[in-house]
């Protein structure tokens, strides 16, 4: 299968204070030290250059913080960075879309998502659409620790299933079923398993799409 990765990171924001016990963006900080203290976030303008680019592209915006950790200047300031560079495709993850309240919908390339781990996670969703008003929706299922069972995918446009990483004591593997109860209710929306995947599921029900509008590359 021919594995296209058509997604860069640009991250104006590093840290989090969620602290969630498998994060590979703390122990990325605690190897290269971007910043001193990783649970106090902080803005990094200079990163939003890489936005500029001539040709359109996909940037996934938080994959060193969680948007609802940016206080509202600094969001300001990323969104109407982005306005002016409307051919590219945005992505930024949340954990806790009850935490703050955004509308982006003036931007057609934002896209907005919340993590779900699990079963326990689901209230996520509804919070997003109610909280974090955007164009397009995506689900993050990564780390995947239990069965979702039925989910409501409604309003959906992209949705990636992934696999704690990392050695952790007590790290979660998922069980194939877990993975394609998601992948087979998505129904027409493009899914995305991250490549650990591919050793659980197996090459007969691994999928990676990505929406048409993030096709940039
Ligand atoms: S929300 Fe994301 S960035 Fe924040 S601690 Fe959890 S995994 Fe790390």
């Amino acid at each position: 299968m021919e594995i296209i990765n058509y997604i860069e990171t640009c991250n104006p924001v590093y840290g989090c204070s969620i602290g969630c016990p498998y994060c590979y963006a703390a122990r990325l900080n605690t190897r290269f030290k971007i910043t001193p203290d990783f649970k106090v976030p902080t803005i990094m303008p200079q990163a939003l250059k890489k936005i500029h680019s001539r040709s359109p592209k996909t940037f996934f915006m938080t994959s060193m913080s969680d948007l609802s950790g940016w206080p509202e200047d600094w969001r300001e300031e990323v969104f109407n960075e982005m306005r002016k560079y409307p051919r590219n495709s945005y992505l930024f993850l949340t954990k806790r879309p009850d935490f703050i309240t955004i509308d982006i919908r003036d931007i057609p390339g934002a896209w907005i998502g919340v993590t779900v781990t699990g079963k326990q996670d689901l209230w996520r969703i509804l919070k997003m659409k109610q909280n974090l008003k955007a164009q397009n929706y995506c689900i993050c299922f990564e780390p995947l620790h239990n069965s979702v069972g039925k989910v409501n995918l409604s309003g959906i446009g992209y949705i990636v299933i992934g696999a704690e990483t990392g050695n952790r004591v007590g790290k979660i593997i998922p069980k194939k079923e877990w993975i394609t109860e998601i992948s087979e209710s998505a129904k027409g929306i493009p899914v995305w398993m991250k490549d650990s995947l591919l050793g659980i599921v197996g090459e007969e029900s691994f999928i990676q799409e990505l929406p048409k509008s993030m096709k940039h590359a």
